[in-house]
């Protein structure tokens, strides 16, 4: 039996805010030891490129986890791309999630890659020693006209060199399920880790459903009709939601377990202590 992997998600304070809040997030999230800590990396003209690199500096150098560094295409030149490779070198970085990124809304894209498989190409070569993940989608991505077109667009980040895949965020564990016997049959071996999210609010769960296109079963639908106006009651709800999610996942032997924390401490505190003893028991 393999142990599954279990890692974060976190992301650059906004622009507003001091970026040493992120300190706040990393302190809170000492009692759990993750096998990595990914950084997302914001697009658009006013994001602050070195951003991603500092946070992930921070995270191998001063808590001494493993830091993912998230890159994204669309808006980034061949000198951004390299600029950022090389911060995130400097910065002990050995693991990027290469991502195409999002359109952003009447800003024309910069960038040289259209698709992160390119980038993901371009990555191997320009940095052979970085490992380099992809990002999936159990229940299609929104651009596809199908999943099984989505899973052969995801063979070309294999082929590009991706080595690890995790998933956008999914609240029924059987659409994960069937993304990954589709993804072996269409020999995709390598490890899939499962984005779980913690329902916080109905409104980030319809920004979710309306951009992502991710359905919700009717567990979490009850959910958010319940407790729409008693945000507790939701929090602990999706708290409780997502910690059957994973224990589900270890028993089915999922690879890896990547929760969007959100920066949120207490809630990544409260669910591991749930699934812990879990993950243990499957080393
Ligand atoms: P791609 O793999 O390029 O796929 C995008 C679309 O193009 C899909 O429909 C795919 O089927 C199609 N496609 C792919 N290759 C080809 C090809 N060769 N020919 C034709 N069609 C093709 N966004 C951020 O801005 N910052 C982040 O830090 C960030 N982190 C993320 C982390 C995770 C785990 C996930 C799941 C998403 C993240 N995103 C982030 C969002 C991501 O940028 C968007 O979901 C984006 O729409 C797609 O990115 P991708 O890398 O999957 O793109």
């Amino acid at each position: 039996m393999h142990s599954p992997v279990f890692s974060l998600e976190v992301f650059p304070p906004k622009n507003s805010s001091p970026v040493g809040t992120i300190y706040d997030t990393l302190d809170g999230l000492e009692d759990v030891h993750p096998d990595f800590i990914s950084v997302t990396y914001r697009q658009g003209a006013l994001a602050d490129r070195t951003v991603t690199a500092r946070i992930a500096k921070t995270i191998n150098d001063e808590y001494h986890i493993p830091a993912v560094a998230h890159l994204t295409a669309l808006y980034n030149d061949e000198q951004a791309i390299d600029q950022a490779l090389d911060m995130f070198e400097e910065a002990g970085v050995k693991a990027v999630l290469a991502l195409r990124g999002d359109f952003i809304e009447g800003v024309e894209p910069c960038g040289v890659f259209s698709h992160a498989s390119d980038l993901a190409a371009y990555i191997s070569r320009r940095k052979p020693g970085m490992r380099i993940y992809g990002a999936c989608y159990p229940e299609c991505h929104v651009e596809a006209s199908n999943l099984q077109t989505d899973i052969d667009n995801l063979k070309r980040k294999i082929d590009a060199g991706v080595t690890r895949l995790i998933t956008q965020l999914f609240y029924d564990n059987a659409d994960f399920y069937r993304f990954v016997d589709l993804a072996r049959a269409r020999g995709i071996d390598v490890p899939i880790e499962a984005g779980i999210m913690p329902v916080r609010s109905v409104k980030s769960l319809e920004r979710m459903t309306s951009c992502n296109g991710c359905c919700l079963p009717p567990a979490v639908k009850a959910m958010a009709d319940r407790w729409r106006d008693n945000l507790p009651a939701l929090k602990q709800a999706g708290m409780v939601y997502a910690s059957q999610q994973i224990a589900d996942l270890v028993a089915h032997g999922v690879d890896g377990v990547h929760l969007y924390a959100m920066n949120r401490p207490r809630t990544v505190r409260k669910i591991w202590a749930n699934v812990s003893p879990l993950f243990d028991e499957a080393a």
